[in-house]
């Protein structure tokens, strides 16, 4: 049978999975000029939304971009830098300008000095290889740093077209949205349009009379932590709103969860303090080390969670990390929690296989 193809963007028209192109409901497949439901919502709303493409669909798409000018613009998540980064990102981009947008600054405490995230921002970028021509920190959300934004993307993008890119959730679609609200307000003006010699669609923003946003679609990584959990239960994980700091003083060889994804044990030190950043709805269990692996049998679905997990992944398929903190940092589970350590503490947090922990100088 012949594929039904989308009218508005000429993706593949399917009814499977809505986080892929040309996902339209069964229902409206035997419409007449079936559009998907990514053109649907941006004819009738000037709205974006995401769609997933994997790294090497990605990475093809970046090629192509390879070829034309333009100002690159990088959305970063403030709680999950490093699920944030693009694999192979900086040889794709060439010699292109890119502007690093590190959203969700509204999750930090209010407390915290803006200027500080930026300086740290640039040294996690620069320890990433990626060179920015400038950082932004914004709140696509709560509207926080957009209008700075705005005025950046005019005065880089020198009359040339803008890529907006991406992992998954960092707040892209949101983001984009913003700007489409901050600059064309509701007409009805934004296209898709396809992109040479790939079959992505890229949605094209009239900027102003010269230059155009394009919104890409956003990249699976498999570092996130987001692939563990059913999208029912993202909402456990990824917080929406300003992060609650609990704190604990641990004795060694006692161990903390962080729910059911991720364990920390604190294996040798003095008294130590332990600050965990994440979602409020987590649940933090402290308990003995020799005592973690039964507790985490028994209590993984119950006690320990939501979010509900499909395995007891800690137990079954999990990788360990191992760090000797020498000066006060934190320890970062790549989007599901940050916790900060003071000097002198030996742990090893485990968590499912795949999923990166890092330890950095503390963000704020
Ligand atoms: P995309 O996959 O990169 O397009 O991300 P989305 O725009 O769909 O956003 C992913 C999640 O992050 C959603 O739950 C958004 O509500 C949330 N989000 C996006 N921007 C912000 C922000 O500035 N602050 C907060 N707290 N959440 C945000």
């Amino acid at each position: 049978m012949e594929a039904i193809k989308c009218i508005g963007c000429g993706a593949e028209l399917q009814s499977e999975d809505k986080n892929k192109p040309g996902f339209i409901p069964a229902s409206g497949m035997d419409k007449e000029d079936p559009i998907c439901k990514r053109c649907y919502r941006l004819k009738h709303y000037n709205e974006v939304m995401d769609i997933d493409i994997d790294s090497g669909e990605f990475l093809t798409m970046l090629n192509a971009l390879y070829e034309t000018d333009g100002l690159i613009v990088k959305v970063i998540d403030v709680f999950d830098f490093h699920g944030s980064l693009i694999p192979a990102f900086n040889r794709i981009v060439g010699d292109k300008d890119v502007i690093a947008v590190i959203n969700k600054i509204d999750l930090l405490p209010k407390s915290v000095n803006r200027n500080r995230v930026v300086h740290r921002a640039k040294q996690m970028l620069s320890e990433a290889g990626i060179r920015a021509v400038d950082t932004v920190v914004v709140s696509a959300m709560k509207n926080e740093g957009m209008d700075t934004l705005v005025k950046k993307l005019s005065s880089y993008s020198n009359g040339q077209d803008i890529y907006v890119v991406g992992t998954t959730n960092v707040g892209k679609s949101t983001l984009i949205n913003r700007l489409i609200e901050n600059t064309s307000g509701d007409k009805e003006v934004i296209t898709t349009s396809r992109f040479p010699g790939t079959t992505l669609d890229l949605i094209d923003i009239p900027l102003d009379e010269n230059a155009s946003i394009y919104d890409t679609p956003g990249v699976v990584v498999d570092s996130q932590m987001a692939h563990y959990v059913q999208s029912e239960n993202l909402k456990f994980i990824s917080p929406t709103k300003e992060i609650k700091s609990k704190t604990f003083q641990l004795e060694a060889s006692q161990t903390l969860f962080i729910s059911n994804l991720a364990r920390m044990d604190f294996v040798a030190g003095d008294r130590n303090s332990f600050v965990v950043y994440a979602n409020h709805a987590l649940n933090i269990h402290r308990t003995k080390t020799v005592k973690a692996d039964d507790f985490y049998q028994n209590h993984f679905n119950t006690l320990l969670a939501p979010p509900e997990i499909s395995k007891p992944y800690l137990s079954e398929d999990y990788e360990v990390f191992e760090f000797d903190i020498e000066e006060d940092s934190d320890i970062s589970i790549s989007g599901l929690a940050f916790i900060r350590a003071g000097a002198g503490a030996s742990v090893a947090v485990r968590v499912p296989t795949g999923i990166d922990v890092t330890l950095r100088p503390t963000i704020f």
